[in-house]
């Protein structure tokens, strides 16, 4: 067998990291009581870890533990959210603003509400991905209920400003929600500080386990209500019935530690290798930068390559290495990404788009021989294209 390729879609998902699954593990076999059971020892010891992990993911982010709930991810928190308010705060108005550059996980519950009566504006960003704070502010309506904007962004990485956001929200008596499955452990997140109401959060994209995550959801200062999308047993104070998976929950609260303890000097190290990769790029002639450099992600790096067949570059490097086009479909889907012509990116170039996910185990020997083969797999596209 040949080298398998090199990773650098860390945007997608990422390896459980081994500190993470040595914390998991005991939770598959010895203490793999039910955390809801209160008759006896097994249901005592899964109890204690799920209430220590939370307590651990809500002093991250500023929290109490009875705001958090357990989810199997963003999908499923970005979905209570979004359809949890809805439901719970129709009465007072049907309108909820989110931004075109959103997760499908976001835009595609916004766009079954609509299909139920609610009203949704889908914000523009400026060029470079950023979105305009006086659009939003022009965009509120008496009847507006709740706005989505995520943290950052999953294809150009760019970082929107919560804030400012939050202030505007609040100010107006309006929800804020944001999906920050990419934006956890790699920036600091203050749901106080940043005035956010829900905010979904997954351990997958953070070198934890598939299938879990969370829900933020303010108690106070509004209190928020959110429908709930699952029924049954009860669990999560009725918001999100279900079994809760104490290893994955467990795996999820030590990724998260982790990432917040070293995300000073992993950042920088990040940021590095990104430099690294675009000054090589930056040294042809038609490779264009989505996004921008300074507001976004230490490890993404989406760029556009004039004068090449998207799907063809992912081909000729897919031994190479492991890379998404700006489209969540990669090479076989027809439709350019949503994101890049948002950005007002000509379909062209949206199409033949490379994005870069530089993550924790990435070094810049792998840089350098990504960075080497993908220029001489554009200049011999490019070639052949002219003959
Ligand atoms: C990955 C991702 C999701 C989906 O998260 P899952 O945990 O895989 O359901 C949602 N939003 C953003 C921004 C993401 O990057």
């Amino acid at each position: 067998m040949s080298q398998r390729p090199i990773y650098l879609d860390a945007h997608a998902t990422t390896p459980v990291d081994e500190r993470v699954l040595n914390a998991m593990l005991p939770y598959f076999t010895e203490h793999f009581g039910n955390p809801s059971t209160n008759t006896h020892l097994y249901g005592w010891e899964a109890s204690a870890a799920v209430k220590n992990a939370r307590e651990t993911i809500a002093n991250i982010i500023n929290a109490t533990p009875e705001e958090i709930v357990f989810t199997s991810g963003a999908t499923e928190a970005n979905n209570l959210a979004i359809k949890g308010v809805a439901e719970a705060y129709f009465d007072r108005g049907k309108h909820i603003i989110t931004v075109a550059t959103e997760h499908r996980a976001v835009l595609n519950p916004c766009q079954y509400l609509e299909t139920l009566g609610f009203e949704v504006t889908y914000l523009p960003v400026l060029p470079d991905g950023l979105l305009d704070l006086q659009k939003l502010t022009a965009a509120i309506r008496e009847d507006t209920i709740l706005v989505s904007v995520m943290a950052a962004n999953n294809e150009i990485g760019v970082l929107q400003p919560l804030a400012a956001i939050g202030e505007i929200c609040h100010s107006q008596g309006i929800l804020f929600h944001t999906d920050a499955a990419q934006a956890i452990a790699k920036i600091p997140l203050d749901v106080a500080g940043m005035k956010i109401d829900l905010m979904s959060l997954t351990a997958h994209k953070i070198y934890g386990p598939k299938g879990v995550g969370a829900l933020y959801v303010r108690r106070r200062d509004p209190r928020v209500k959110i429908a709930p999308q699952l029924q049954g047993g009860g669990q999560e104070r009725g918001r999100r019935s279900g079994t809760l998976y104490t290893p994955q929950i467990v795996g999820f609260a030590k990724a998260i530690t982790i990432g917040v303890a070293e995300m000073q000097w992993e950042s920088k190290r990040l940021l590095q290798l990104k430099q690294q990769l675009w000054s090589m790029f930056e040294s042809l002639d038609g490779v264009y930068l989505n996004g921008n450099l300074t507001t976004s992600l230490q490890g993404n790096l989406n760029i556009s390559i004039e004068g090449v067949d998207g799907s063809a570059l992912l081909l000729a490097l897919q031994s190479v290495v492991a890379v998404s086009s700006g489209s969540a479909c990669a090479a076989t889907s027809t439709a350019p990404s949503h994101v890049l012509t948002a950005l007002g990116r000509e379909e062209k170039l949206a199409r033949a788009s490379l994005r870069f996910g530089i993550g924790r185990f990435n070094t810049p020997e792998e840089i350098a021989i990504v960075g080497k083969q993908a220029i001489a797999a554009i200049k011999s596209l490019r070639q052949a294209n002219q003959s």
